[in-house]
C-alpha cells in the first residue's frame, strides 16, 4: 500500500525478495543464466522506477526503508566518469540554474508559438526517437524562474528570517496558464515581506543546494559535500542558529533536517506560515474548494495535519485525495513518466467538481500532480498569499 511501484513493476517487499535472490545467486555462483536475467529486470523494475521516497518504512513493522537500499545500488554502480559528472555540477551549480532557467523559458517560449498539441506531439515524437532518452515534455512544464537579487529588505519590525530557496525553485518559475504573475521564490518573498520580515539570503546562494539530487542518485560524496557547504552558509547567515531559516521546498527541507547542524532552525512553508506568518497575517477565508496533496517529505515530518489546518484557515472546502507518493520523485516524472501516472491514477477521480486549484509544497511533484489533475497544482504559500491582509499593530 505504501510503494508507489506496486503494481507497476514491484513492491518495496519484492524489490527486496528480488535482491536477496541475486545476491544468493551471485555468492553461489548458481544458475548464471536466471541471475543474468534477474539483473537485467533488476535495472528498471528495483531501482529505475523506485522514486527512493522512503514510504515503505512508514508501513513496515520493522520500519525497513528500502529506497535506501536502490540508493546504495546506484551508488555502488555509479561509474568514476558519472561521479565527476556529478562533482562538476556540484562545483559549478549557479552556472548549471542558470543554464536550466534559459532552457525552461526557450521550451516553454516554443509552447506559446506552437500551442500546447503541436508541442506535445513534437515533443513525444523526439523522445521516441531519442529511446526515451529526452524527458517528456507536457503542458504544465514551468519555465524559466527569474534571476533572484540576494538584496535584503529591512523592515522595522525587528523579525527577521533566513530564505533558502532551493535550486529546483531557484530554476522552475511558472507553467504557462497558470494566473499567476511570480514565481514560487518571489511569491514566498513577497509574503515574507508582507508578515513584516526582514529576509536574509545565504552568501553565495546560486551554488547551494542541499545535495539530495546527487545523493538519491547515488552520488554520496558530492550531496555530502554540497550538504556542508550550505551548512556553512546557514550557519552564518542564521547568526549560528539564532534565526529561523525557511526552505521554500519540503524535500530539499527535509533531508536538511536530516544532514546538518541540528543548531540549525529549519522549516518547511507549512510548519513555517503556521509559526512564523500566521501571527501577524489576518486570514479571510475564500469560499472555494480546494486540494492538497502533502508531499512524502510533509508526510514523514508529520505534517499532514498541519497541512489541513492551513489550508483550513485559507478555503472554506478541503479535500485530500488518497495519493501515496505522486512518483515525480525530482526528475523521474521525466524521465519515467509511468510511474507518476501510475502514482496518480486515481487523483482525478476524488476532485470534486468545483475544485479551483491544487496546493502542495514541491515544485516538481506539482508538475505531475498538475497534468494528472488537469488543475494547476501551485506552493501553498501562493494560496496563503491570496488569503492575507498584514495584522494591524
Ligand atoms: S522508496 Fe518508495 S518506490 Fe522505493 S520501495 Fe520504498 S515505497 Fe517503493
Ligand atoms: S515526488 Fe513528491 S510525492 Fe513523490 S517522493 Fe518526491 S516528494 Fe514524495
Amino acid at each position: 500500500m505504501h510503494c508507489v511501484s506496486n503494481h507497476l513493476t514491484l513492491s518495496a517487499r519484492q524489490r527486496i525478495v528480488v535482491y536477496r535472490e541475486i545476491a544468493r545467486l551471485r555468492a553461489s555462483g548458481e544458475e548464471q543464466h536466471r541471475l543474468a536475467q534477474l539483473m537485467d529486470g533488476y535495472a528498471y523494475r528495483g531501482q529505475e522506477t523506485c522514486a527512493t521516497d522512503g514510504l515503505c518504512a512508514r508501513g513496515c513493522p520493522v520500519e525497513i526503508n528500502t529506497g535506501e537500499l536502490i540508493k546504495t545500488l546506484r551508488h555502488d554502480q555509479a561509474t568514476a566518469r558519472a561521479n565527476h559528472m556529478a562533482g562538476w555540477i556540484g562545483g559549478h551549480m549557479s552556472r548549471v540554474t542558470a543554464g536550466a532557467r534559459l532552457s525552461l523559458s526557450l521550451v516553454q517560449g516554443f509552447q506559446r508559438i506552437l500551442g500546447n498539441r503541436l508541442m506535445g506531439a513534437m515533443a513525444g515524437a523526439l523522445r521516441a526517437v531519442s529511446g526515451g532518452r529526452i524527458p517528456l515534455w507536457n503542458p504544465y512544464m514551468p519555465g524559466g524562474a527569474p534571476r533572484l537579487s540576494a538584496a535584503r529588505f529591512n523592515q522595522t519590525s525587528g523579525r527577521k528570517v533566513v530564505y533558502f530557496p532551493s535550486c529546483i525553485t531557484r530554476s522552475m518559475g511558472r507553467a504557462a496558464g497558470d494566473g499567476e504573475s511570480m514565481a514560487v521564490t518571489e511569491k514566498t518573498a513577497s509574503l515574507l515581506l508582507k508578515a513584516g520580515y526582514e529576509i536574509i539570503y545565504p552568501e553565495a546562494m546560486d551554488e547551494l543546494c542541499c545535495g539530495m539530487a546527487f545523493a538519491s542518485k547515488g552520488f554520496t560524496a558530492e550531496g555530502n559535500r554540497k550538504a556542508m557547504e550550505l551548512q556553512q552558509a546557514l550557519l552564518k547567515a542564521s547568526e549560528h542558529g539564532n534565526l529561523p531559516i525557511l526552505c521554500d521546498m519540503s524535500p530539499c527541507l527535509y533531508r536538511m533536517k536530516e544532514t546538518l547542524d541540528k543548531k540549525l532552525k529549519l522549516y518547511e512553508p507549512i510548519e513555517f506560515t503556521l509559526s512564523f506568518l500566521a501571527p501577524y497575517l489576518t486570514f479571510k477565508r475564500l469560499a472555494e474548494t480546494i486540494a492538497i496533496h502533502p508531499v512524502c517529505s510533509a508526510k514523514k515530518m508529520g505534517l499532514e495535519t498541519r497541512m489541513v489546518q492551513l489550508a483550513s484557515l485559507c478555503a472554506e472546502k478541503v479535500v485530500v485525495p488518497e495519493n501515496n507518493c505522486c512518483g515525480f520523485a525530482g526528475d523521474r516524472g521525466f524521465t519515467h513518466p509511468e510511474l507518476n501516472r501510475h502514482g496518480l491514477r486515481r487523483l482525478k477521480e476524488q476532485l470534486p467538481a468545483d475544485c479551483s486549484g491544487g496546493y502542495s509544497t514541491s515544485r516538481t511533484c506539482e508538475i505531475g500532480l498538475s497534468l494528472h489533475s488537469g488543475l494547476h497544482y501551485k506552493s501553498i504559500l501562493y494560496l496563503v498569499d491570496r488569503c492575507t491582509e498584514p495584522k494591524a499593530d
